[in-house]
């Protein structure tokens, strides 16, 4: 398991992301259990892109093994998809700037859920309706520890009755962990959208750009996750996917190694780190009673992201908790 010196030819590819067709020189290549892997760069947004020739394509079938068998090849799991922080800020990220009453119309889809973080976060603290998709096992906990209605499915392979219920509503599409393990977003995303009206898309992915060769091979091995993730996008490869989708306004916020990339219909900007580090605290909480409405909810906790807004007083003088968790 290291990075290894050789030097390749440039390799005909196509970007996933930005759709570049060119001679795309090599970046770099690694030994992982025996076999050889090798990275190309694009030519244009500096993606880091395989020759899938070359990578053998096991994508586990979790969704089809009982329940409580580990997969050998189940390995490397991304801290990005149970980080509440990172839950926070792309849930957060995939609402709409409407009114409280247009926020209500939307549908949260939550694809690649994993615990179902962000389901939970934004049918308790939204109360807007949420459709969560998680093929791994982890869908069962989700289904079993939060309560969550849990369909077992591939992204790719979205049930009809999943599609019957989107039609006609307005898509809030939440992918925390999930573009870098598809061979081709761009064509998956696309169909998804040729099906569902999808008015924002917000994607958690690993930074292409955050790759040291400079560094260990360990620092990286979690970013590449052998045979389960797939391309790396850089700010510009996720910003150019998005428009290629026609999504007309993009943001992308940027922390160590990860990307938020949020494509929308509207004017769009990314949450604040006050916002984010608010819904990470109601995160690693539990709420003991009903919230209040959807409204005040958003309301209250907005306001107290913009900075305006101090946690109420209790007729005992004493702090209220934001959200009564
Ligand atoms: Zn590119």
């Amino acid at each position: 398991m290291q990075w290894i010196d050789l030097a390749l030819e440039p390799c005909p590819l196509e970007c996933v992301y930005c759709g570049q067709s060119s001679e795309f020189p090599h970046f770099k290549s690694y030994e992982y259990e025996n076999e050889t892997f090798s990275l190309y760069k694009c030519t244009h947004c500096k993606s880091l892109i395989y020759d899938l020739r070359d990578v053998d394509q096991p994508i586990v079938p979790q969704v089809d093994q009982p329940d409580g068998v580990i997969s050998e090849d189940v390995r490397w799991i991304y801290e990005a998809g149970f980080s509440s922080y990172h839950v926070a800020a792309c849930a957060l990220s995939a609402l709409p700037d409407v009114p409280d009453h247009e926020l209500k119309e939307h549908v949260f889809v939550d694809v690649g859920a994993g615990l179902g973080m962000a389901s939970y976060f934004i049918k308790t603290l939204f109360g807007l309706k949420i459709i969560t998709v998680e093929p791994s096992r982890t869908g069962k906990l989700a289904r079993d520890v939060l309560g969550l209605d849990v369909h077992r499915a591939y992204f790719e392979k979205l049930p009809q009755e999943i599609l019957d219920e989107l039609a006609n509503k307005p898509c809030l599409l939440h992918l925390n962990s999930v573009v870098e393990h598809l061979v081709d977003p761009a064509a998956v995303l696309s169909d998804i959208m040729s099906r569902v009206q999808v008015e924002v898309l917000a994607a958690i992915v690993p930074d292409a750009a955050w790759i040291n060769l400079n560094e260990p091979f360990l620092n990286a091995v979690s970013y590449l996750a052998p045979r389960d993730h797939r391309h790396l996008p850089t700010e510009l490869g996720m910003e150019l996917l998005l428009k290629r989708l026609g999504f007309s306004h993009v943001a992308t916020a940027i922390t160590p190694g990860l990307l938020t990339s949020i494509g929308s219909r509207s004017p769009v900007s990314v949450p604040s780190e006050r916002l984010i580090k608010l819904g990470r605290a109601c995160l690693s909480r539990k709420p003991e009673t009903p919230p209040p409405s959807a409204g005040r909810r958003r309301r209250r906790f907005s306001a107290a992201g913009r900075g305006c807004h101090e946690p109420e007083r209790a007729a005992d003088g004493g702090a209220r908790p934001l959200l009564r968790l």
